[in-house]
């Protein structure tokens, strides 16, 4: 496979050799999307999950999902290296599928184990925001008899910005099944306040740029704690990610932020051990 791209893209300039795929990827990317096609297929994408807890009490609430490729060669790869190369090369839809799956699955799991947990899934940018998404969501929730206020989709501004009107559609259809919708990495793009208004949302996640700097930089105190006003004026749950030590949590609940995410409370952990942990926590 990864020889024929080479030879097709080392032709005569760009030819469009197949739907989707971005013609301006380096060899070594394209025979890595290739791989990233079959993975899927094969099921080596894993679900790693970090938990989300009630900063005041500690409580654990539920998990943001988070994908991992266990390549057959290269080991086990972070989302930041095959992500971008599934947006550019139309793999998302596949992708967000996979990992929808793999989180149902596993809150239904836990529920029927006696815990009430949420679990969070991101959407790219590039996300299926479309029928389809409704319908698999929709399918999965019945299959494993999830509730629909147990799942919540994170969106980030630029999944919002490529088409409005669509996702705004999508987006109302998802509210009405019950599903949650989180503004992911808030503070870092354009026009998060009009989005607050116009679109369903009812949490917002502080990015990590900004909490991990927020005991040192003043600038990034006065970002994260506006953001903690906005929410809290506007009825939202906002969770701080990146929390990496006590302090940062002491001041997070002195501010009024509502939940919390990060290494100090624990870093993404494969699915398969996240009942241990919450029962090793918890006791
Ligand atoms: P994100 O949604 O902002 O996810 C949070 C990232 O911050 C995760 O990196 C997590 O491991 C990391 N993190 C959490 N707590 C801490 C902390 O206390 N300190 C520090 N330094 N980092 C922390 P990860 O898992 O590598 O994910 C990176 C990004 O990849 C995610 O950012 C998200 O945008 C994307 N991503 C992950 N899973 C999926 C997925 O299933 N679908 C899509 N479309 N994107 C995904
Ligand atoms: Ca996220
Ligand atoms: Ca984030
Ligand atoms: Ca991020």
């Amino acid at each position: 496979d990864a020889a024929m791209y080479y030879a097709k893209n080392s032709g005569s300039g760009l030819h469009v050799y197949e739907k989707g795929l971005d013609a301006n990827e380096t060899p070594e990317r394209l025979a890595l999307t290739a791989e990233l096609r079959q993975g899927i297929s094969a099921g080596q994408l894993e679900v790693y999950v970090q938990p989300q807890a009630d900063l005041r009490t500690g409580l654990v609430l539920g998990v943001e999902a988070l994908v991992r490729w266990r390549h057959p060669r290269h080991g086990l790869l972070f989302p930041d290296t095959f992500i971008p190369l599934a947006e550019r090369n139309g793999l998302i839809p596949q992708l967000t599928d996979a990992v929808l799956e793999q989180a149902v699955a596993a809150c239904g799991r836990w529920r029927r184990a006696g815990h009430r947990l949420t679990v969070s899934v991101n959407l790219s940018a590039r996300s299926n925001l479309n029928d389809n998404l409704i319908a698999s969501v929709q399918r999965l929730l019945n299959r494993h008899a999830v509730p629909a206020d147990s799942l919540t989709l994170e969106i980030t501004e630029s999944s919002v910005i490529r088409d409005p009107g669509r996702t705004r559609m999508v987006l109302d259809r998802l509210h009405d099944l019950g599903v949650g919708l989180s503004i992911d990495d808030f503070g870092t793009g354009y026009s998060s306040l009009s989005y607050l208004r116009q679109l369903p949302v009812q949490e917002v996640k502080i990015d990590k740029s900004f909490v991990m700097s927020m005991l040192t930089e003043p600038g990034d105190a006065a970002i994260v704690r506006s953001i903690v006003d906005l929410g809290t004026n506007l009825d939202l749950a906002v969770v701080a990610e990146g929390v990496e030590d006590a302090a940062t949590w002491a001041e997070l609940e002195r501010l009024g932020c509502t939940n919390m995410q990060g290494f100090y409370l624990a870093p993404p952990m494969p699915l398969a051990g996240f009942i241990d942990w919450l029962a090793a926590r918890e006791g």
